[in-house]
């Protein structure tokens, strides 16, 4: 099958050529789509975008209207698409169900060490010949509450690793999981969960009912001195509200790999422009936040398995058979 594989680095091209080996037409394009760009995938029956391509209506016509009937996503999240719209084009939408979790819940945990112990900080000082400790001190993570927001795939990835680390386990969801509780795992109201954590870590879905979970009513409640992690979505987090409470020191520290507005922003080099979002701009002030560029889900594995579970999609469309990796709006 043809397909355009929009916002695509060199690194997309190895992994999805390496599990194509020739079966299907793959064009590579490092344009994201946009109602400016979307012309891009004319006369592509098969499209291939990632989380920074933006698939709202005007884009979804445009594609419908140019002969696209398949976006085959490289992520697990589908947010970025307008799927009632897609349905009514009659596009099929087909995501990645689930790569690797332990890639996002390793890469929480890295920004919950690097936060406490201020490993982003020793690193720069000691570049300087700074060597001493002051503004270092940590807490031990044994014996401490961490709160998991979802716990979902990468939740219980995470609640595995922090229950062999020693910590207590509250978790939230709409769902218990079996496997949670089985290691521990405490279930308890959100409200509690933020009360009770010195450390809270978000690995929910944006949804309409998620969007600003995290809200200047939320981190009221949140302990003070906590940190918080957010490797889900930016859309979970009121920015403006988190940097409210940063800057009354109500939080430890802040640890995001993601951000509301980051389709602009993320995954280009801008060392050489101005960046006029303030907002963002903001939270790269504080000493206690860590930003980085959505790079949890980036592990060779995951690589492995987004780009062979893309192909084994587009192979499963083209044969006419059903994946269960569809994505439908009930
Ligand atoms: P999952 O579907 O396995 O788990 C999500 C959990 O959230 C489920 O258990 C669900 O019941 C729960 N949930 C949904 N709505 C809720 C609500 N209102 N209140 C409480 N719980 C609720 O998903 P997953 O694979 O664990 O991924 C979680 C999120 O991580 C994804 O949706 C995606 O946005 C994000 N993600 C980020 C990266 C990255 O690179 N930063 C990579 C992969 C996934």
């Amino acid at each position: 099958m043809r397909c355009l594989v929009t916002s695509s680095r060199h690194y997309d091209r190895e992994f999805l050529d390496a599990a194509n080996a020739g079966r299907h037409d793959l064009v590579f394009e490092e344009a994201s789509l946009s109602a400016r760009t979307a012309l891009i995938a004319q006369g592509f029956p098969a499209v291939c975008p990632f989380v920074d391509d933006q698939l709202d209506d005007e884009v979804l016509h445009t594609l419908a209207r140019e002969g696209t009937k398949l976006l085959v996503l490289r992520s697990t999240g589908y947010n970025h698409v307008q799927i009632p719209t897609a349905e009514q084009l009659g596009i099929t939408v087909m995501r990645v169900r689930d790569y690797s979790p332990h890639a996002v819940a390793e890469f929480a945990l890295s920004l919950m060490l690097c936060l406490n112990r201020h490993v982003h900080r020793a690193y720069n000082r000691v570049r300087h010949g700074n060597l001493l400790l002051d503004g270092l001190l940590g807490f031990d993570m044994y014996g401490k509450s961490v709160g998991i927001v979802g716990t979902g795939k990468i939740g219980t990835a995470l609640a595995r690793i922090l229950h062999g680390m020693g910590c207590s386990v509250l978790g939230c969801d709409v769902l218990r999981n079996p496997e949670c509780e089985a290691l521990g795992v405490r279930y308890t109201s959100l409200d509690d969960l933020l009360s009770q954590s010195q450390i809270i870590s978000l690995h929910l879905p944006l949804l309409p009912e998620t969007h600003h979970i995290i809200n200047a009513e939320r981190l009221a409640k949140i302990s003070p001195g906590a940190l918080l992690i957010n490797t889900s979505r930016g859309g979970l987090v009121d920015t403006p509200a988190l940097i409210a409470a940063l800057k009354t020191r109500h939080l430890g520290g802040v640890g995001l790999d993601v951000y509301e507005e980051e389709a602009d922003l993320y995954f280009r080099d801008h060392s050489d422009d101005i960046i006029y979002d303030d907002t963002f701009e903001r939270l790269l002030t504080f000493p206690n936040v860590i930003v980085t560029g959505h790079q949890a889900f980036f592990t060779r594995e995951a690589l492995q398995t987004i780009a062979a579970t893309t192909i084994r999609n587009l192979t499963d469309y083209s044969e006419g058979r059903s994946s269960g990796n569809e994505v439908r709006s009930k």
